[in-house]
């Protein structure tokens, strides 16, 4: 018996995948007795916001995150695919219908128990006392007591509940002739980038960032309170909010250049935007202290006006807002199970991924790894080339950061080791790595 917590994306699809490999599954989700504040309905499996499962192309990254999803059993996809709307390149989906065609599914297989009853702290730490397996997928909304209950397992400081992140960028799409490597008066190495402002381009930024449209709460009650309470911890406050406080508020505070010379003129430049590595291959940098409220569209304009990043490409935008998310990288094992508490698996946003699909994944991975557990099978780890091992990379990269939940990108996909200047070059040689490292993994995996 394997006891799976949260019906959603990751919680049905690591259900779905333990019952179709022979295992007895309860799935436990605690709508509509309790309520997240953002689902509307009592279907599991519901999409909260836009009804996009992203890129159906297999040349792209969530295209082929979907084509190893299918391989493995997938539910999500193959139900979204059977209850699409027109949405061009991407999949979209009719959100009621292909959630009620979702939960029936779940319901109707004879290997799967839906209890709707929220899960309290008491009955986890039973399942494994009773040494069971169990799975928690309570998503971006997990119960209170629950998070509370992860949190002291973790450790306080190894649990989030908002993320307050600054937009990622694609370091080929950087301009290196702008941008330059140096650390605060060249300590601690060259693992910085600097964009160095002029007063003049400085400006500009910091105007157009003051009268940026901001993007509108979720308008979800528990999101809104979360930032209220959250809204004054210092090194959370959103950019532009610094920026109203005065025109030159950012170049003494996130932006101060202070022990920087930019190379291209020997002087301090007036401000400077700083890059920090993402993750130990430095393919993605994000942008220091620049975390917002700003709509997606606006981020993109307002940080292209940062000298170097003129054609950044931009792998997940700026946030603040409500999201209950492990530390991964320092508790949890590449199969998805906590490294102290044997038996205890997360799947889903709460891993730190980041959306319907990349969710759900990680649901499936999860009961591939639990039923293997279970049959004493060794832990199948998917390589790293893969769209799977590109996102359990991001889970286990433990470079010093401020862990945040991602999308699957191409930054994430390693890169060749002799370099490839051409963009379209360089992702189709990733795609190939994907498809041929995701195939052998695949066969290894047998019936399991
Ligand atoms: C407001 C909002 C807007 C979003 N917009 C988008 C978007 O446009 N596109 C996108 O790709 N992603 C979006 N996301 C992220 C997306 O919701 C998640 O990536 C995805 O739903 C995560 O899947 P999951 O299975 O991990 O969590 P969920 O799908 O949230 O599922 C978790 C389930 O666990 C249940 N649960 C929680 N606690 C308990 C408990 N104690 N006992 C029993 N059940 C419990 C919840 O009711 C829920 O059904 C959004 C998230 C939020 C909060």
């Amino acid at each position: 018996m394997i006891t799976v917590v949260g019906g959603g994306f990751a919680g049905v699809e690591a259900a779905w995948a333990a019952a179709n490999r022979g295992e007895r599954v309860r799935l436990y989700e605690m709508r509509p007795v309790r309520e997240t504040g953002a689902h509307k309905t009592d279907y599991l499996a519901e999409l909260v916001c836009s009804n996009s499962f992203k890129s159906k192309l297999p040349t792209s990254p969530a295209g082929q995150l979907k084509v190893e999803m299918v391989a493995l059993g997938s539910i999500i996809i193959p139900t979204g695919e059977e209850n699409s709307v027109p949405g061009g390149e991407a999949l979209c989906v009719d959100r009621d219908v292909f959630a009620a065609a979702v939960t029936t599914k779940i319901e109707n297989h004879p290997l799967i128990d839906v209890v709707r009853e929220e899960f309290t702290p008491e009955m986890a730490q039973a399942v494994l006392d009773a040494n069971e397996i169990l799975i928690i997928a309570t998503g971006p909304l997990t119960s209170k007591p629950l998070g509370e209950w992860l949190a002291g397992l973790t450790g306080r400081k190894h649990l989030y509940f908002y993320d307050a992140v600054s937009p990622t960028v694609d370091a080929s799409t950087l301009d290196m002739s702008v941008v330059f490597a140096q650390s605060r008066y060249d300590k601690g190495g060259d693992d910085y980038l600097n964009c160095p402002f002029e007063k003049d381009s400085y400006l500009a930024f910091v105007h157009e960032l003051v009268n940026a449209e901001r993007a509108l709460p979720h308008g979800v009650a528990a999101e809104d309170e979360t930032l209220e309470k959250i809204k004054y911890f210092a090194g959370c406050t959103p950019i532009e909010a610094i920026a109203e406080g005065g025109p030159r508020s950012l170049a003494f505070g996130n932006f101060k250049p202070v022990g920087l010379t930019d190379p291209r003129t020997g002087r301090r430049p007036y401000a400077a935007l700083q890059l920090r590595p993402e993750n130990a291959g430095k393919t993605l940098y994000s942008l220091v202290a620049c975390q917002n409220r700003l709509k997606w569209g606006e981020q993109k304009r307002i940080f292209r006006m940062v000298p170097g990043l003129e054609n950044a490409e931009f792998v997940r935008f700026g946030v603040i807002h409500r999201n209950t998310y492990i530390d991964s990288p320092q508790v949890l094992s590449p199969n998805l199970e906590m490294r102290e508490y044997p038996n205890l698996f997360i799947a889903g946003q709460i891993t730190g991924v980041e959306g319907y699909v990349e969710s759900a994944a990680m649901g499936i991975f999860a009961g591939i790894s639990a039923v293997r557990k279970l049959h004493g099978l060794p832990e199948a780890i998917p390589p790293r080339a893969c769209a799977y091992g590109s996102l359990v990379s991001h889970l286990q990269d433990a470079t010093p950061r401020d862990f945040a939940p991602m999308n699957i990108n191409w930054g994430l996909f390693p890169d060749p080791e002799t370099p490839i200047r051409d963009k379209q070059v360089k992702r189709e040689w990733k795609l190939k790595q994907a498809q041929d490292g995701f195939a052998t993994w695949h066969e290894s995996l047998g019936p399991v």
